[in-house]
């Protein structure tokens, strides 16, 4: 008898510690899962789809397990803004009502012509930790209190960016460079830099042909020099890309590569230092 009650309370302290499911998120691009982690820890699992800058997300077709793993989630986290179009469809072929889409360019209020490369906007992405953690509390109501203090390091780290760009303004307000892609738009538009060929880079983003006045007026800005840089996304090829990185080099004008995402797993802060870095060297200020 004793022995039954033993393994009784065994079992019912048992059920007691064991934790609920984890709550299942679904992410377009592996930064928004990683930061899922970072708020949930080990109440969440995730699965990410795009996890290596080098896969193209503008140019991206979905697998029958990706449709599965979608069906299966709680939370879908996404760009939005036409960077991520594959999800829409995803979404409305396995229609749920439980589960919850959080789309960061709707947060952000994105336009259908804004540039929605939003990873380097510090506040987009604050925007997503915030309606990521009311989300994540609403699964975990037991969670909240280490929700809400990671999610106030997070921010803090943001807020830190964001004032480093803040304090470079003045030496970078005007200054004008030439994308390849429209990869880094809000930290640039953050410094004040101005970038001379902004349909060019819209082309290149949805693999289009670019037009031939766009194209003279950006060979014609790298051969004279009127831009501090060319800034590239590596994962976006293309012949007319490739001519005009070669004009850059032969022009001595300095590339600097900016990659799409971080790596599955690379915190964004590190990676956003990473690329600030990289820009401020090349145009020659310093902070
Ligand atoms: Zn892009």
């Amino acid at each position: 008898m004793r022995q039954t009650l033993f393994l009784l309370i065994c079992f019912l302290s048992l059920l007691g510690s064991a934790r609920a499911e984890p709550v299942r998120v679904f992410c377009a691009e592996a930064l928004w899962c990683d930061l899922a982690k970072a708020l949930g820890g080990a109440a969440v699992s995730t699965t990410s789809i795009l996890t290596s800058p080098r896969i193209d997300p503008h140019d991206f077709q979905v697998t029958p397990d990706m449709a599965r793993k979608l069906a299966d989630s709680n939370i879908v986290l996404m760009m939005g803004g036409h960077y991520d179009d594959w999800v829409p469809p995803l979404l409305a072929a396995q229609p749920s009502t439980s589960r919850h889409v959080i789309s960061v360019a709707s947060l952000a209020g994105l336009g259908p012509n804004d540039n929605p490369h939003l990873f380097d906007d510090p506040e987009a992405v604050r925007h997503m930790v915030e309606a990521l953690s009311t989300e994540l509390t609403r699964h975990l109501p037991d969670d909240a209190p280490s929700i809400r203090a990671r999610q106030n390091d997070l921010t803090a780290m943001m807020t830190s960016f964001a004032d480093r760009l803040k304090k470079l303004r003045p030496q970078t307000k005007g200054m004008k460079i030439a994308v390849a892609e429209p990869v880094g738009g809000p930290l640039l538009q953050a410094l004040g830099i101005k970038v001379i060929d902004p349909e060019f880079a819209l082309a290149a983003m949805n693999h289009d042909d670019p037009a031939p006045r766009d194209v003279a007026r950006l060979e014609d800005a790298l051969r004279k020099k009127q831009v501090r840089i060319l800034l590239i996304n590596p994962t976006v090829r293309s012949p007319s890309l490739a001519r005009i990185e070669a004009l850059a080099r032969d022009s001595h004008v300095t590339i600097v590569s900016f990659d799409e995402f971080p790596e599955a797993g690379q915190p964004w802060q590190d990676w956003m230092k990473a690329r600030l870095d990289r820009l401020v060297a090349a145009l020659g200020v310093h902070g």
